[in-house]
């Protein structure tokens, strides 16, 4: 990714009469940003699915990431019994979901993760938590992981919000933590739903395709800008602060 690039979505973005000052606060959400954990999350649905019947491809996991569980094994059920599934049967399904995914070897940091927040701490900006997990396994890890970087009152998870991703609740409410607006910060988000989510909060949005999903689907979601590694985001993130300090 160069400078030149950078500064052209830069400039669509402020052309959609959009305002980026020198940000002030990074916004970034967990899995599969911090965390490479969405292979786990796809296999421990995956393993579901076989166990009780229902046709699913592994790699369509990674596309539903933000959606609830709920909603995920909605989807599965329309497709193969052409109706939703009871309460009960959710409750059940996504129990052993959660079963399958605890059992999993553990989950490894995001490859140049360290970076990008290690950048983000250089230049002063307040790093944010924007999840839509409630998983605790994760959320105790990022005390040691990433140390300091992102202090209780600065989280925001499954249970500070009543409207998950796509909603643009989250990433508002990550705003709204940071004590800063839209103007001030960016946001870094792999999934759809989650780019969709920041885009709508009006906040410069980094796609970042960790994930196996098609080259352009975080543009399409909404993101001012589509990078492929967290490596990136650091580069994208020190260009944003140099430029926009001018
Ligand atoms: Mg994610």
């Amino acid at each position: 990714m160069t400078d030149t690039e950078i500064l052209a979505a830069l400039d669509r973005y402020r052309q959609r009469g959009r305002v980026l000052n020198t940000p002030v606060a990074a916004l970034f959400d967990m899995d599969g940003v911090l965390y490479d954990s969405m292979p786990n999350h796809a296999r421990a649905w995956k393993s579901m699915c076989d166990e009780n019947g229902i046709k699913a491809e592994l790699e369509e996991f990674f596309p539903y990431e933000g959606r609830t569980g709920a909603s995920t094994i909605n989807v599965l059920f329309n497709r193969q019994y052409g109706r939703n599934a009871t309460e009960e049967e959710i409750k059940r399904l996504y129990r052993r979901k959660t079963e399958f995914f605890s059992a999993m070897p553990p989950v490894v940091m995001m490859a140049g993760a360290d970076k990008a927040i290690g950048t983000c701490l250089e230049l002063g900006l307040a790093c944010v938590l924007v999840t839509g997990s409630g998983q605790g396994t994760l959320l105790g890890r990022l005390d040691t992981d990433y140390s300091g970087a992102f202090p209780a009152g600065r989280r925001v998870t499954a249970y500070d919000v009543s409207h998950g991703k796509p909603d643009p609740e989250p990433y508002l409410k990550g705003l709204e933590k940071a004590g800063t607006d839209a103007s001030h910060a960016v946001a870094v988000d792999n999934a759809p739903l989650g780019v969709e989510s920041a885009s709508r909060a009006g906040i410069f949005t980094i796609g970042v395709r960790t994930g196996p999903i098609p080259s352009g689907s975080l543009l399409e979601a909404g993101a001012d800008i589509e990078v492929e590694s967290m490596a990136e985001v650091a580069e994208v993130i020190s260009t944003l602060s140099r430029r926009t300090a001018l």
